[in-house]
Protein backbone atom coordinates (compact mmCIF):
# COMPACT_ATOMS: atom_id res chain seq x y z
CA UNK A 1 0.00 0.00 0.00
CA UNK A 2 1.60 3.54 -0.92
CA UNK A 3 2.19 5.87 2.06
CA UNK A 4 -0.51 9.10 2.22
CA UNK A 5 1.39 11.88 0.95
CA UNK A 6 1.35 14.62 3.91
CA UNK A 7 -1.39 17.57 3.88
CA UNK A 8 -0.80 20.62 1.78
CA UNK A 9 -1.87 21.99 4.82
CA UNK A 10 -4.82 21.88 7.75
CA UNK A 11 -7.64 24.25 6.07
CA UNK A 12 -7.78 25.03 2.38
CA UNK A 13 -9.68 28.12 1.70
CA UNK A 14 -11.03 28.33 -2.17
CA UNK A 15 -11.16 32.32 -2.82
CA UNK A 16 -9.58 34.94 -1.82
CA UNK A 17 -11.85 37.90 -0.80
CA UNK A 18 -12.39 39.35 2.60
CA UNK A 19 -14.08 35.74 3.52
CA UNK A 20 -11.38 33.95 2.67
CA UNK A 21 -8.50 36.46 4.09
CA UNK A 22 -10.30 36.75 7.41
CA UNK A 23 -10.98 32.97 7.68
CA UNK A 24 -7.05 32.50 7.34
CA UNK A 25 -6.10 35.25 10.22
CA UNK A 26 -8.73 33.82 12.32
CA UNK A 27 -7.32 29.99 11.55
CA UNK A 28 -3.74 30.86 12.11
CA UNK A 29 -4.68 33.01 15.89
CA UNK A 30 -5.88 29.27 16.97
CA UNK A 31 -2.55 27.82 15.18
CA UNK A 32 -4.13 26.03 12.03
CA UNK A 33 -2.04 26.76 9.37
CA UNK A 34 -4.46 27.50 6.44
CA UNK A 35 -3.27 27.70 2.01
CA UNK A 36 -5.71 30.24 0.55
CA UNK A 37 -6.24 28.96 -3.09
CA UNK A 38 -7.15 32.20 -5.16
CA UNK A 39 -7.88 32.35 -8.90
CA UNK A 40 -7.49 36.52 -9.81
CA UNK A 41 -4.02 38.37 -9.14
CA UNK A 42 -5.00 40.89 -7.12
CA UNK A 43 -5.71 43.97 -7.05
CA UNK A 44 -9.22 42.68 -8.95
CA UNK A 45 -11.76 44.84 -8.90
CA UNK A 46 -14.96 44.08 -6.77
CA UNK A 47 -17.93 45.19 -5.63
CA UNK A 48 -19.16 45.73 -1.90
CA UNK A 49 -17.70 48.84 -0.84
CA UNK A 50 -19.74 50.02 2.33
CA UNK A 51 -19.30 48.42 5.90
CA UNK A 52 -21.29 47.90 8.51
CA UNK A 53 -20.10 49.28 12.08
CA UNK A 54 -19.71 45.24 13.56
CA UNK A 55 -17.43 44.91 9.96
CA UNK A 56 -15.20 47.83 11.30
CA UNK A 57 -15.03 46.10 14.36
CA UNK A 58 -14.07 42.57 13.08
CA UNK A 59 -11.45 44.62 11.28
CA UNK A 60 -10.42 45.95 14.70
CA UNK A 61 -10.05 43.10 16.35
CA UNK A 62 -8.13 41.66 13.63
CA UNK A 63 -5.41 44.36 14.02
CA UNK A 64 -6.36 45.68 10.44
CA UNK A 65 -7.56 49.35 11.97
CA UNK A 66 -3.86 51.10 10.66
CA UNK A 67 -4.25 49.65 7.48
CA UNK A 68 -7.42 50.94 6.91
CA UNK A 69 -6.20 54.63 8.43
CA UNK A 70 -3.16 54.32 6.14
CA UNK A 71 -5.55 54.25 2.95
CA UNK A 72 -7.54 57.08 3.75
CA UNK A 73 -10.83 55.11 3.45
CA UNK A 74 -13.84 57.93 4.35
CA UNK A 75 -15.08 57.08 7.81
CA UNK A 76 -18.87 56.47 7.61
CA UNK A 77 -20.85 57.33 10.93
CA UNK A 78 -24.21 55.99 9.77
CA UNK A 79 -26.64 55.74 6.52
CA UNK A 80 -29.39 58.16 5.05
CA UNK A 81 -32.44 56.57 3.25
CA UNK A 82 -34.03 59.10 1.32
CA UNK A 83 -37.90 58.18 0.39
CA UNK A 84 -39.38 58.40 -2.69
CA UNK A 85 -39.22 61.81 -4.17
CA UNK A 86 -36.79 63.24 -2.04
CA UNK A 87 -38.99 62.55 1.20
CA UNK A 88 -38.95 61.93 4.57
CA UNK A 89 -35.30 60.80 4.94
CA UNK A 90 -34.44 58.47 8.00
CA UNK A 91 -30.84 57.91 9.71
CA UNK A 92 -29.00 54.76 11.10
CA UNK A 93 -26.10 56.09 12.71
CA UNK A 94 -23.18 53.55 13.49
CA UNK A 95 -23.29 52.69 17.14
CA UNK A 96 -21.60 50.40 18.99
CA UNK A 97 -22.75 48.41 22.58
CA UNK A 98 -19.71 49.39 25.30
CA UNK A 99 -19.47 47.01 28.50
CA UNK A 100 -22.41 48.27 30.18
CA UNK A 101 -24.43 46.91 26.90
CA UNK A 102 -25.36 50.60 26.43
CA UNK A 103 -25.12 52.35 22.55
CA UNK A 104 -22.18 54.55 22.31
CA UNK A 105 -21.34 56.87 18.74
CA UNK A 106 -18.52 54.56 16.86
CA UNK A 107 -17.37 54.73 13.12
CA UNK A 108 -17.02 52.36 10.26
CA UNK A 109 -15.17 52.72 6.87
CA UNK A 110 -16.18 52.97 3.23
CA UNK A 111 -13.53 50.82 1.20
CA UNK A 112 -11.99 50.36 -2.04
CA UNK A 113 -12.46 46.80 -2.63
CA UNK A 114 -9.63 46.18 -5.10
CA UNK A 115 -6.81 47.87 -2.53
CA UNK A 116 -8.74 46.43 0.53
CA UNK A 117 -9.06 42.74 -0.61
CA UNK A 118 -5.71 42.99 -1.78
CA UNK A 119 -4.25 44.51 1.82
CA UNK A 120 -6.24 41.50 3.66
CA UNK A 121 -4.95 39.01 1.77
CA UNK A 122 -1.14 40.36 2.31
CA UNK A 123 -1.87 40.56 5.88
CA UNK A 124 -3.00 36.77 6.11
CA UNK A 125 0.08 36.03 3.95
CA UNK A 126 2.54 38.35 6.36
CA UNK A 127 0.73 36.21 8.93
CA UNK A 128 1.83 32.74 8.17
CA UNK A 129 -0.82 31.88 5.68
CA UNK A 130 -0.07 29.93 2.20
CA UNK A 131 -1.17 31.67 -0.92
CA UNK A 132 -1.49 29.68 -4.43
CA UNK A 133 -2.63 31.79 -7.79
CA UNK A 134 -4.63 29.33 -8.95
CA UNK A 135 -8.25 27.96 -9.78
CA UNK A 136 -10.07 25.17 -7.84
CA UNK A 137 -11.42 23.02 -10.47
CA UNK A 138 -12.89 20.44 -8.79
CA UNK A 139 -13.46 18.89 -4.91
CA UNK A 140 -11.57 15.89 -4.42
CA UNK A 141 -13.14 13.08 -2.06
CA UNK A 142 -13.00 10.07 -0.40
CA UNK A 143 -15.35 7.69 1.72
CA UNK A 144 -17.88 10.72 1.85
CA UNK A 145 -15.92 13.50 2.81
CA UNK A 146 -14.41 16.33 1.06
CA UNK A 147 -10.47 15.99 1.15
CA UNK A 148 -8.92 18.39 -0.80
CA UNK A 149 -9.10 20.14 -4.28
CA UNK A 150 -7.58 19.89 -7.65
CA UNK A 151 -6.58 23.29 -8.72
CA UNK A 152 -5.51 24.55 -12.17
CA UNK A 153 -2.27 26.66 -12.12
CA UNK A 154 -1.80 29.49 -14.22
CA UNK A 155 0.78 27.38 -16.56
CA UNK A 156 -1.90 24.89 -17.02
CA UNK A 157 -0.73 22.12 -15.28
CA UNK A 158 -3.59 20.00 -12.78
CA UNK A 159 -2.42 19.74 -9.04
CA UNK A 160 -4.19 17.79 -6.45
CA UNK A 161 -4.07 19.67 -2.87
CA UNK A 162 -5.02 17.83 0.24
CA UNK A 163 -6.16 19.28 3.71
CA UNK A 164 -8.45 18.44 6.84
CA UNK A 165 -11.14 21.26 6.07
CA UNK A 166 -11.69 22.99 2.63
CA UNK A 167 -13.69 26.05 3.47
CA UNK A 168 -15.26 27.14 0.24
CA UNK A 169 -14.98 31.38 0.13
CA UNK A 170 -15.40 31.38 -3.18
CA UNK A 171 -18.44 34.03 -3.22
CA UNK A 172 -20.66 33.70 -5.85
CA UNK A 173 -18.96 31.45 -7.75
CA UNK A 174 -20.14 29.04 -5.11
CA UNK A 175 -17.62 26.40 -5.83
CA UNK A 176 -18.69 23.54 -3.60
CA UNK A 177 -22.58 23.87 -4.49
CA UNK A 178 -21.61 23.92 -8.24
CA UNK A 179 -19.93 20.67 -7.74
CA UNK A 180 -23.49 18.93 -6.13
CA UNK A 181 -21.21 18.97 -2.42
CA UNK A 182 -23.80 20.92 -0.35
CA UNK A 183 -27.07 21.18 -0.15
CA UNK A 184 -29.25 22.50 -3.31
CA UNK A 185 -28.87 26.48 -4.57
CA UNK A 186 -32.58 28.40 -4.37
CA UNK A 187 -32.88 31.53 -5.79
CA UNK A 188 -33.52 34.45 -3.05
CA UNK A 189 -36.85 36.67 -3.19
CA UNK A 190 -34.29 39.62 -4.88
CA UNK A 191 -32.83 37.34 -7.57
CA UNK A 192 -33.92 39.11 -10.55
CA UNK A 193 -32.78 42.50 -9.22
CA UNK A 194 -29.85 43.63 -11.75
CA UNK A 195 -27.69 46.65 -10.49
CA UNK A 196 -25.72 48.97 -12.63
CA UNK A 197 -22.88 50.69 -11.33
CA UNK A 198 -19.63 53.17 -11.55
CA UNK A 199 -17.19 55.24 -10.10
CA UNK A 200 -17.88 59.16 -10.35
CA UNK A 201 -16.08 62.35 -9.51
CA UNK A 202 -17.45 65.83 -9.15
CA UNK A 203 -20.40 64.35 -6.80
CA UNK A 204 -21.44 66.63 -4.08
CA UNK A 205 -21.72 64.99 -0.28
CA UNK A 206 -22.86 66.40 2.59
CA UNK A 207 -20.70 68.80 4.30
CA UNK A 208 -18.96 68.80 7.28
CA UNK A 209 -18.08 64.50 8.75
CA UNK A 210 -21.19 63.63 7.41
CA UNK A 211 -19.30 63.36 3.87
CA UNK A 212 -18.49 59.59 4.09
CA UNK A 213 -21.60 58.43 4.81
CA UNK A 214 -23.79 56.27 2.67
CA UNK A 215 -26.90 57.46 1.62
CA UNK A 216 -29.69 55.19 0.24
CA UNK A 217 -32.41 56.68 -2.45
CA UNK A 218 -35.68 54.78 -2.92
CA UNK A 219 -37.63 55.74 -5.66
CA UNK A 220 -40.45 52.75 -5.62
CA UNK A 221 -40.75 49.00 -4.25
CA UNK A 222 -37.05 46.95 -5.52
CA UNK A 223 -36.27 49.94 -7.29
CA UNK A 224 -33.38 52.38 -5.77
CA UNK A 225 -29.97 54.00 -5.69
CA UNK A 226 -26.48 54.19 -3.15
CA UNK A 227 -24.19 56.52 -3.15
CA UNK A 228 -21.26 55.70 -1.30
CA UNK A 229 -18.06 57.90 -0.83
CA UNK A 230 -14.57 56.05 -1.81
CA UNK A 231 -12.21 59.03 -1.44
CA UNK A 232 -11.82 62.69 -1.21
CA UNK A 233 -13.14 63.11 -5.19
CA UNK A 234 -14.77 59.68 -6.17
CA UNK A 235 -17.79 58.37 -5.38
CA UNK A 236 -19.32 55.05 -5.83
CA UNK A 237 -22.97 55.09 -7.55
CA UNK A 238 -25.28 52.57 -8.01
CA UNK A 239 -29.06 51.68 -9.26
CA UNK A 240 -30.80 48.51 -8.44
CA UNK A 241 -33.95 47.89 -10.31
CA UNK A 242 -36.06 44.85 -11.59
CA UNK A 243 -34.51 43.34 -14.54
CA UNK A 244 -37.84 44.28 -16.18
CA UNK A 245 -37.47 47.55 -15.72
CA UNK A 246 -34.05 47.48 -17.04
CA UNK A 247 -34.83 45.98 -20.48
CA UNK A 248 -37.03 48.80 -20.94
CA UNK A 249 -34.52 51.56 -21.08
CA UNK A 250 -32.06 52.70 -23.00
CA UNK A 251 -29.89 51.71 -25.65
CA UNK A 252 -26.54 51.34 -23.62
CA UNK A 253 -25.57 50.92 -20.26
CA UNK A 254 -23.90 53.84 -19.83
CA UNK A 255 -26.94 56.07 -21.10
CA UNK A 256 -29.16 53.65 -18.87
CA UNK A 257 -27.36 54.62 -15.57
CA UNK A 258 -26.89 58.03 -16.52
CA UNK A 259 -30.78 58.62 -16.97
CA UNK A 260 -31.83 56.66 -13.46
CA UNK A 261 -29.08 58.75 -11.84
CA UNK A 262 -30.89 61.72 -13.36
CA UNK A 263 -34.42 60.83 -12.28
CA UNK A 264 -34.67 58.19 -9.75
CA UNK A 265 -34.51 60.72 -6.82
CA UNK A 266 -34.49 65.08 -6.58
CA UNK A 267 -32.02 63.96 -4.06
CA UNK A 268 -29.70 62.31 -5.64
CA UNK A 269 -30.08 64.08 -9.41
CA UNK A 270 -28.49 67.45 -7.13
CA UNK A 271 -25.84 65.36 -6.19
CA UNK A 272 -24.71 63.98 -8.95
CA UNK A 273 -25.44 66.95 -11.55
CA UNK A 274 -22.67 67.16 -13.97
CA UNK A 275 -20.64 64.19 -12.17
CA UNK A 276 -18.27 62.34 -14.12
CA UNK A 277 -17.96 58.92 -14.98
CA UNK A 278 -14.49 57.73 -14.07
CA UNK A 279 -15.05 53.90 -14.16
CA UNK A 280 -16.74 51.63 -16.82
CA UNK A 281 -20.32 50.98 -16.22
CA UNK A 282 -20.73 47.17 -14.58
CA UNK A 283 -24.04 45.23 -13.82
CA UNK A 284 -24.30 42.30 -11.67
CA UNK A 285 -27.89 40.28 -11.80
CA UNK A 286 -29.65 37.07 -10.22
CA UNK A 287 -27.34 38.17 -7.30
CA UNK A 288 -29.56 36.25 -4.60
CA UNK A 289 -29.76 33.28 -3.63
CA UNK A 290 -28.88 30.44 -0.61
CA UNK A 291 -27.72 27.01 -0.06
CA UNK A 292 -28.98 24.77 2.18
CA UNK A 293 -26.54 22.48 4.08
CA UNK A 294 -23.14 23.97 3.70
CA UNK A 295 -21.39 22.48 5.93
CA UNK A 296 -20.56 18.96 6.06
CA UNK A 297 -17.62 16.27 6.50
CA UNK A 298 -14.76 18.06 5.97
CA UNK A 299 -16.53 21.09 4.16
CA UNK A 300 -18.00 24.41 5.52
CA UNK A 301 -18.78 27.54 3.46
CA UNK A 302 -18.49 31.21 4.31
CA UNK A 303 -19.80 34.26 2.90
CA UNK A 304 -21.32 34.36 -0.54
CA UNK A 305 -20.39 30.99 -0.64
CA UNK A 306 -23.66 29.44 0.48
CA UNK A 307 -26.01 32.82 0.66
CA UNK A 308 -26.33 36.36 -0.71
CA UNK A 309 -29.52 38.49 -0.21
CA UNK A 310 -29.53 41.59 -1.50
CA UNK A 311 -27.26 44.63 -1.36
CA UNK A 312 -29.71 47.55 -0.20
CA UNK A 313 -28.09 47.84 3.49
CA UNK A 314 -24.21 46.06 2.89
CA UNK A 315 -24.21 43.17 5.02
CA UNK A 316 -22.27 41.54 2.32
CA UNK A 317 -18.50 41.78 3.66
CA UNK A 318 -19.84 41.46 7.33
CA UNK A 319 -21.11 38.32 6.90
CA UNK A 320 -18.26 37.09 5.41
CA UNK A 321 -15.80 38.12 8.10
CA UNK A 322 -18.02 37.52 11.29
CA UNK A 323 -18.74 34.05 9.66
CA UNK A 324 -14.66 33.58 8.97
CA UNK A 325 -14.53 34.07 12.62
CA UNK A 326 -17.31 31.33 13.58
CA UNK A 327 -15.85 29.31 10.71
CA UNK A 328 -12.21 29.04 12.37
CA UNK A 329 -13.61 28.53 15.58
CA UNK A 330 -15.64 25.53 14.38
CA UNK A 331 -12.96 24.14 12.55
CA UNK A 332 -10.68 24.46 15.85
CA UNK A 333 -13.40 22.83 17.92
CA UNK A 334 -13.70 19.96 15.24
CA UNK A 335 -9.85 19.20 15.66
CA UNK A 336 -10.60 18.76 19.10
CA UNK A 337 -12.54 16.12 18.17
CA UNK A 338 -16.27 18.39 19.54
CA UNK A 339 -18.90 16.20 17.57
CA UNK A 340 -21.48 18.58 15.73
CA UNK A 341 -19.36 22.03 15.33
CA UNK A 342 -19.80 22.54 11.96
CA UNK A 343 -23.71 22.29 12.39
CA UNK A 344 -23.57 24.30 15.24
CA UNK A 345 -21.61 27.02 12.83
CA UNK A 346 -24.07 26.56 10.44
CA UNK A 347 -27.51 27.14 12.32
CA UNK A 348 -25.29 30.63 13.77
CA UNK A 349 -24.38 31.64 10.25
CA UNK A 350 -28.23 31.67 8.98
CA UNK A 351 -29.51 32.75 12.38
CA UNK A 352 -28.06 36.43 11.45
CA UNK A 353 -28.93 36.21 7.66
CA UNK A 354 -32.62 35.67 8.83
CA UNK A 355 -32.64 38.74 10.85
CA UNK A 356 -31.17 40.49 7.63
CA UNK A 357 -33.92 38.63 5.36
CA UNK A 358 -36.43 39.88 7.65
CA UNK A 359 -35.17 43.60 8.17
CA UNK A 360 -35.14 43.78 4.22
CA UNK A 361 -38.17 42.29 3.55
CA UNK A 362 -39.97 44.38 5.59
CA UNK A 363 -38.21 47.77 4.50
CA UNK A 364 -39.82 46.67 0.96
CA UNK A 365 -42.88 45.30 2.08
CA UNK A 366 -43.75 47.59 5.06
CA UNK A 367 -42.02 50.97 4.41
CA UNK A 368 -43.74 53.14 6.74
CA UNK A 369 -43.78 50.54 9.69
CA UNK A 370 -40.24 50.16 8.75
CA UNK A 371 -39.56 53.87 9.04
CA UNK A 372 -41.57 53.94 12.10
CA UNK A 373 -39.64 51.74 13.63
CA UNK A 374 -36.24 53.62 12.86
CA UNK A 375 -37.27 56.67 13.74
CA UNK A 376 -39.50 56.57 16.23
CA UNK A 377 -40.26 53.13 18.32
CA UNK A 378 -37.26 50.49 17.85
CA UNK A 379 -34.50 52.62 16.98
CA UNK A 380 -32.16 51.07 19.28
CA UNK A 381 -33.11 47.60 17.86
CA UNK A 382 -32.83 48.70 14.27
CA UNK A 383 -29.16 50.63 15.36
CA UNK A 384 -28.46 46.66 16.18
CA UNK A 385 -29.44 45.27 12.74
CA UNK A 386 -27.63 47.57 10.70
CA UNK A 387 -24.51 47.31 12.88
CA UNK A 388 -24.38 43.69 12.57
CA UNK A 389 -25.54 42.75 16.11
CA UNK A 390 -27.38 39.83 15.15
CA UNK A 391 -26.74 35.99 16.64
CA UNK A 392 -29.10 36.38 19.90
CA UNK A 393 -30.81 32.91 20.39
CA UNK A 394 -33.96 32.68 19.12
CA UNK A 395 -35.79 33.04 22.81
CA UNK A 396 -33.99 36.56 23.45
CA UNK A 397 -34.58 38.37 20.12
CA UNK A 398 -35.09 42.48 20.40
CA UNK A 399 -38.88 43.22 20.15
CA UNK A 400 -38.09 44.88 17.14
CA UNK A 401 -37.10 41.95 15.52
CA UNK A 402 -39.57 39.91 16.47
CA UNK A 403 -41.93 42.49 14.65
CA UNK A 404 -39.92 42.92 11.32
CA UNK A 405 -39.87 38.60 11.42
CA UNK A 406 -43.72 38.60 12.07
CA UNK A 407 -45.02 41.40 9.67
CA UNK A 408 -41.86 39.15 7.12
CA UNK A 409 -42.61 36.34 7.47
CA UNK A 410 -46.44 36.36 7.52
CA UNK A 411 -48.19 34.92 3.99
CA UNK A 412 -48.02 37.41 1.46
CA UNK A 413 -47.83 37.82 -2.59
CA UNK A 414 -43.74 37.73 -3.13
CA UNK A 415 -44.05 40.92 -6.07
CA UNK A 416 -41.23 39.60 -7.35
CA UNK A 417 -41.84 35.57 -8.33
C1 LIG B 1 -24.50 45.22 -6.48
C2 LIG B 1 -23.85 44.80 -5.19
C3 LIG B 1 -23.49 45.78 -4.24
C4 LIG B 1 -22.90 45.38 -3.03
N1 LIG B 1 -22.60 46.34 -2.09
C5 LIG B 1 -22.08 45.96 -0.89
C6 LIG B 1 -21.73 46.93 0.11
O1 LIG B 1 -21.85 48.13 -0.07
N2 LIG B 1 -21.20 46.46 1.28
C7 LIG B 1 -21.01 45.14 1.52
O2 LIG B 1 -20.56 44.76 2.62
N3 LIG B 1 -21.31 44.21 0.58
C8 LIG B 1 -21.82 44.59 -0.60
N4 LIG B 1 -22.08 43.64 -1.55
C9 LIG B 1 -21.79 42.24 -1.24
C10 LIG B 1 -20.30 41.93 -1.29
O3 LIG B 1 -19.79 42.25 -2.57
C11 LIG B 1 -20.07 40.44 -1.01
O4 LIG B 1 -20.99 39.99 -0.05
C12 LIG B 1 -18.65 40.14 -0.50
O5 LIG B 1 -17.70 40.48 -1.47
C13 LIG B 1 -18.53 38.65 -0.14
O6 LIG B 1 -17.20 38.32 0.18
P1 LIG B 1 -16.67 36.84 -0.10
O7 LIG B 1 -15.27 36.82 0.41
O8 LIG B 1 -17.66 35.87 0.41
O9 LIG B 1 -16.68 36.69 -1.69
P2 LIG B 1 -15.86 37.51 -2.79
O10 LIG B 1 -15.48 38.83 -2.27
O11 LIG B 1 -16.67 37.47 -4.04
O12 LIG B 1 -14.54 36.66 -3.01
C14 LIG B 1 -14.57 35.40 -3.64
C15 LIG B 1 -13.22 35.14 -4.30
O13 LIG B 1 -13.18 33.77 -4.71
C16 LIG B 1 -12.47 33.68 -5.91
N5 LIG B 1 -12.87 32.43 -6.57
C17 LIG B 1 -14.09 32.09 -7.03
N6 LIG B 1 -14.08 30.85 -7.53
C18 LIG B 1 -12.81 30.38 -7.38
C19 LIG B 1 -12.19 29.17 -7.73
N7 LIG B 1 -12.86 28.15 -8.33
N8 LIG B 1 -10.89 29.00 -7.45
C20 LIG B 1 -10.18 30.00 -6.85
N9 LIG B 1 -10.72 31.20 -6.51
C21 LIG B 1 -12.03 31.38 -6.77
C22 LIG B 1 -12.89 34.93 -6.67
O14 LIG B 1 -11.93 35.27 -7.65
C23 LIG B 1 -12.98 35.97 -5.54
O15 LIG B 1 -11.79 36.71 -5.41
C24 LIG B 1 -22.66 44.01 -2.78
C25 LIG B 1 -23.00 43.05 -3.73
C26 LIG B 1 -23.59 43.44 -4.92
C27 LIG B 1 -23.96 42.37 -5.92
Amino acid sequence: MSARRPLDADVLIVGGGPAASASALHLLRLGIQPLIVERERFPRYHIGESLTGECGNCLRELGLEDLLSQRGYPIKLGVTVWGAGGKNSFWVPVKKRNAQGALEEATTWQVRRAEFDQDLLQAACDRGALHLEASADKPLSENGRITGISAALPSGETRDLQARVVLDASGQATFLASHGVTGPKSRGRYNRQVASFTQVKGARRDPGPAGGNTLIFYREKHHWAWFIPLDEEVTSVGVVAPAAHWQASGPSKEEALRRELETLNPELSQRVAGAEFVEEVRTASNYSYHIERFTGPGFLCVGDAHRFLDPIFSFGVFFAMQEAKMAAAAVQASFAGEAGAFSAFEEKADRGQRVVQNLIDCFWDYPLAFQRMAHQTHTDDIIDCFAGRLYAAEDSLSEGVQIMRRLAERPHEDALS
